[in-house]
């Protein structure tokens, strides 16, 4: 799956495949944290969770955002 893709995924998309959280890193500092997605409502898109995402060690926005697959479909 291309990332665009993925960034046009939305909550409730994710949700279906048993994504519950994101990983975020931090682009600047490093820093990588999970961030819960479903607080967000069902429509929004990775690419909008993205845009809303600051980092919580150097408050930048240079975030990239990867889901967290279940084990399951986890290429890893
Ligand atoms: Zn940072």
């Amino acid at each position: 799956m291309k990332i665009d893709d993925v960034l046009e995924m939305t909550v409730k998309g994710l949700a279906a495949h048993g994504v519950e959280s994101v990983a975020a890193h931090c682009n600047y500092c490093g820093k990588t944290w999970p961030a819960p997605i479903g607080v967000m409502p069902d429509a929004t898109t990775l690419r909008k969770i993205r845009a809303l995402l600051t980092c919580p060690t150097c408050d930048r926005t240079d975030i990239d955002i990867e889901p967290n697959w279940p084990d399951a479909l986890s290429s890893h």
